[in-house]
């Protein structure tokens, strides 16, 4: 079966996109450790980060780069964190964490937030994108 990942991917399960090309996706995390903590996959569905073929290992950290520049800008955080998981869904993804400390890194303090508060959010990094990128 496919992940919970490609069912998004495929338009089969909705998410708070940010951006997509056609090989990675950023959208929001909906149990977020902060407001803006996102989430970047390949749409390719391989399991294992490590396992991803080099330029698509290269390509998800770029296409991540400037998705964490329009977090920084869009939440106020001292840092965006990275954390890789993968314990829940078998499909590889970053973590973008907005942080203040070392004491944010920890997904004991993430919550389900609501859908109206994740699309503020999402409306929010969009808009830094175009700033960031250019
Ligand atoms: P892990 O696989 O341990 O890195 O964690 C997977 C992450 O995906 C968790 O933080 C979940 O909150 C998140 N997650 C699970 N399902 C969805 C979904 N449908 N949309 C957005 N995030 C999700």
């Amino acid at each position: 079966m496919a992940s919970i990942f490609t069912q998004i991917v495929e338009g089969n399960l909705p998410c708070h996109k940010i951006c997509e090309n056609d090989s990675f996706l950023a959208f929001l995390d909906i149990n977020p450790i902060k407001p803006g903590h996102s989430l970047v996959i390949p749409k390719k569905e391989v399991d294992y980060l490590f396992d991803l073929e080099d330029d698509l290992y290269r390509g998800l950290m770029a296409f991540a780069k400037p998705v964490a520049e329009a977090i920084r800008a869009a939440v106020s955080c001292q840092r965006v964190g990275v954390i890789v998981a993968g314990y829940e869904v078998p499909h590889a993804h970053v973590h973008l964490i907005p942080t203040e400390s070392m004491a944010d890194f920890s997904f004991a303090l993430a919550r389900r937030a609501s859908d109206p508060d994740l699309a503020k959010v999402a409306e929010s990094i969009r808009q830094q994108l175009p700033r960031v990128q250019s």
